[in-house]
């Protein structure tokens, strides 16, 4: 009989996380950025990657990489811990401060992948939940936090897939309730008002934290506005306790030369980065004017996708007809408290018309 392994219960009680990746012309499924990045970046990024010695393992706390985004987000380098993805971030964080007999609070409905990684590291999800317009109710909050003194609490800001920003009074409204960590996933940060970052209550280069702000850590990637998805780049800023903690859970050598290089190489394109989320935010709100012309309910965005809901037709349905005309967008309509409602990236004003064709017709 063919091996069967013995699947921890976290593991074979769940399905794992899928967003499909199908073949399809127009891909507007997972956030990405539309754009290549900078000609420069590649050819800058090549000429570095020439230049490696690749017999010898990376630099084990990556630290120009550490200066650079330090340098961008005026904090010190002891305040960033970079990974292969924010997504790693977050696994090595719970796996330094989660686990068995611990609990971690989401707001659903929220990015799928932090109670997945939760679970992944045997830490108990508890779910809050948001109200009608998709915003964390600090009452409730207050109330979970109470009841279950978590060792972290997610906020995702803007929030993933509902576009919402939530504002630094519910931070930190958050870390007075709580005596755990605040941690904020500012994956779309970039596209939102910079003083609207939680990053803006830790901005002072050296400070000395109070209590309550050493317990705050946000997390950024370079998959989206970046243009870097396929490197898998992602950093957290927090104090230097959190950070020599993610360090001790990290495996040594976790984050390869050519991604701390990529990492260093892009940090000198931002003002095109920055280009991108303007043409990005643009086609975002003319995204949002046509679907409402098409008489299909939104909400505001201050991310790169919207969420819509196709009013009388089912989100399936449409989500498979897209798919038949080769658009793919992300199919939410089964999620609990997004019944119906599905998600489409910002693409390039060509995949957007012809996202919107493709759904006008359907309707
Ligand atoms: C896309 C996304 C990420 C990115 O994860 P990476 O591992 O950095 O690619 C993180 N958080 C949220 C909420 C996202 O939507």
């Amino acid at each position: 009989m063919s091996y069967k392994p013995p699947l921890r219960d976290e593991i074979a009680l769940r399905p794992g996380y899928h967003s499909p990746q199908f073949d399809v012309e127009v891909a507007l499924n997972t956030n990405e950025s539309p754009f290549l990045p900078p000609e420069q970046w590649t050819s800058e990024l090549l000429s570095a990657l020439s230049k490696v010695r690749y017999n010898r393992y990376p630099d084990r706390k990556a630290t120009e990489l550490r200066r650079c985004i330090a340098e961008y987000h005026e904090v010190e380098a002891e305040e960033v811990f970079c990974a292969n993805g924010s997504n790693e971030v977050i696994e090595i964080l719970l796996l330094a401060i989660g686990g068995p007999s611990r609990k971690a609070l989401v707001f659903e409905p929220t990015y799928a992948l932090h109670s997945h990684i939760c679970r992944l590291t045997s830490t108990e999800v508890v779910s809050g939940h948001r109200d009608e317009s998709f915003r964390i109710d600090p009452e409730q909050a207050r109330k979970l936090n109470e009841l279950h003194d978590p060792v972290v609490t997610f906020i995702c800001s803007p929030n993933n897939p509902t576009g919402q920003l939530e504002s630094v009074d519910v931070v930190t409204g958050i870390l007075g309730q709580t005596e755990g960590l605040v941690l904020v996933d500012e994956a779309y940060g970039e596209f939102a008002s910079p003083v609207s970052s939680a990053l803006t209550l830790r901005s002072t280069k050296g400070a000395d934290y109070d209590d309550s702000l050493s317990r705050l850590a946000v997390v950024r990637t370079f998959s989206k506005v970046w243009s870097m998805a396929a490197f898998r780049l992602g950093y957290l800023i927090g104090s230097p306790q959190l950070i020599s903690a993610c360090e001790r859970a990290a495996l040594p050598y976790h984050l390869s030369t050519p991604t701390q290089t990529a990492g260093i190489v892009a940090m000198r394109y931002r003002s095109e980065m920055e280009d991108r989320v303007k043409q990005m935010t643009q086609e975002r709100d003319r995204l949002r004017a046509e679907l409402e012309r098409l008489k299909v309910q939104t909400w505001p965005s201050e991310a790169n996708f919207i969420l819509f809901r196709p009013g009388d037709r089912s989100g399936r349905e449409v989500w498979q007809k897209l798919v038949d005309s080769s658009v793919l967008i992300r199919d939410c309509s089964d999620w609990p408290g997004l019944e119906g409602c599905l998600r489409v990236t910002v693409g390039t004003s060509e995949e957007n018309d012809r996202f919107l064709d493709a759904l006008e017709e359907c309707l």
